[in-house]
């Protein structure tokens, strides 16, 4: 998308991410997603008087791990509060989250862009409860208050993006930060991680910002990058008409591919937060930050770094094989005991890649280790199977698990390389068709590949297609 010259577009993404608990943020009850409708309630979540609401201190570890990972200041105490709206899907007429004190502040989402790096910076990451849903049927209208209370970790950017192209990178990485750490799944169609936007356009070079408005429900990248970019047609469109931008909040439609306003936006004031009476201020201790400290693992970007570094491999293969924290592990492994990293990734982001697409597998739940495709791959460079044999031997190693060794042995897809055998075999070949020799002599250079099909004929396609071939020319051209 491009806006006409001399505009540009300022947006800021306000991410919500399911964090992966066992049980709800301030009850027992047990998350996950579908189920039937309002069995995972208790009369905490359900909001009932009286029910007293108690942290999930796992909640806060995992929403501390992501700010620390994300640069950002971990307080040692934050409060939580009430945030007072009414919505058939909050029984309790508020939603506890955090105002003032939030978890976490600052940091800073790293992107690569355009063939560099850029810094989006966060303003805050704050916990809070999810609300149920809504679901409209036939003209009548139902609550589902399953997901009422599951832990939610709020991820607000400052307006530092420009394009919606930036804004997809910026929630790609960020995505991918929360699956390397364990902390969310990610699954946006399922509604773990959700997206709403602030956009505002202004003329190049303004350093004040536009009115902004705030898009809702977009629920997928492309919903995303759509969404932004009609947005702020229409703003530009609307200012160039000589008329204001409304501050208001817009519903993205991702069918129609259109916004349409859904409310007047409301400001923090219309909320009227207050210090959440039935809780402590919530934090955790120097000693637990600096375990969580400890246990962090190298980002994503910085694994992607070594990849280009140590082994060799352009951005675009470093990029996919550190999209998983699992994925990288298993390439490290892999590359280290077949000695060959450039190998050891056309085999992962070909072949494997291919097959796992087929069982719609993860590589977590693999029965292949990384030492038996080292040893498949090791196989195919000396010759002893043929490209096309590797591929039956790690589909049954898929299967199966099981070593290379072991199934080129059952298979019996040995790939005959023995010189002196093949040797013999060629001029065998020869002796038995003298009268196609002769022509092959006298200028009929095709016939090449009549002996090459004899012979992997009497080889049942075992032989090794480049010993034959050098075999045969010393042969016919001697
Ligand atoms: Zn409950």
């Amino acid at each position: 998308m491009s806006l006409p010259s001399g505009w540009e577009m300022v947006i800021g993404l306000e991410v919500h991410a399911q964090i992966h608990t066992r049980s709800k943020i301030f009850c027992a009850c047990p998350t996950g997603f579908g189920g039937e409708a309002n069995s995972r309630t208790c009369p905490v979540c359900l909001g009932m008087p009286g029910a007293l609401p108690v942290l999930n201190r796992r909640v806060l570890e995992m929403t501390a791990l992501l700010g620390l990972a994300l640069g950002s200041r971990v307080a040692l105490r934050s409060q939580l509060a009430r945030k007072n709206y009414f919505y058939p899907d909050l029984p309790k007429g508020y939603q506890i989250s955090q105002y003032d004190q939030p978890l976490c502040e600052g940091g800073a989402v790293e992107i690569p862009f355009e063939g560099g790096r850029r810094k989006i910076a966060l303003t805050r990451i704050h916990i809070e409860e999810d609300a149920g849903k809504n679901i409209h049927l036939d003209g009548r209208s139902l609550v589902d208050l399953n997901r009422c209370g599951t832990a939610l970790a709020e991820i607000v950017s400052e307006p530092d993006m420009r394009s919606p192209d930036e804004a997809r990178e910026y929630l790609g990485r960020l995505r991918q930060l929360l699956l390397w750490l364990g902390i969310s799944d990610g699954n946006m169609e399922e509604g773990s991680l959700r997206c709403d936007a602030n956009v505002s356009v202004r003329h190049v070079g303004d350093t004040e910002l536009g009115q902004r408005t705030e898009l809702k429900n977009l629920n997928s990248f492309r919903a995303v990058a759509a969404a932004l970019a009609f947005e702020a047609e229409r703003q530009v469109a609307v200012l160039e008409s000589g008329g204001k931008v409304e501050k208001v909040t817009l519903l993205w439609d991702a069918h129609e591919k259109r916004s349409r306003p859904l409310r007047g936006k409301e400001e923090s004031k219309d909320y009227r937060y207050f210090p959440e009476p039935d809780l402590l201020p919530a934090g955790l201790s120097e000693g637990e930050l600096s375990t969580l400290v400890a246990g962090l693992p190298a980002s994503p970007l910085d694994r992607l770094d070594s990849l280009m570094e140590n082994h060799d491999l352009d951005f675009y293969e470093a990029d996919i094989l550190t999209r998983e924290r699992a994925m990288v592990d298993f390439f490290e492994l892999l590359a280290e005991a077949c000695g060959d990293s450039k190998a050891a990734s056309r085999w992962m982001l070909g072949e494997l890649a291919r097959q796992l697409n087929d069982r719609v597998q993860n590589i977590e739940d693999l029965k292949l280790r990384p030492d038996s495709l080292a040893e498949l791959i090791v196989l195919e460079r000396d010759g002893k199977l043929s490209g096309l044999a590797a591929k039956s031997v790690l589909e049954k190693m898929l299967e199966e698990g099981g070593s290379a060794n072991e199934w080129m042995e059952r298979l019996d897809l040995a790939q005959l390389s023995d010189a002196g055998e093949l040797a013999n075999l060629v001029k065998s070949v020869l002796e038995a068709n003298p009268k196609e020799v002769e022509r092959y002599r006298g200028g009929r250079k095709k016939l090449f590949g009549f002996f090459v099909g004899e012979i992997m004929s009497a080889t049942k396609g075992k032989a090794d297609p480049k010993e034959v071939g050098r075999l045969l020319r010393e042969g016919l051209d001697a």
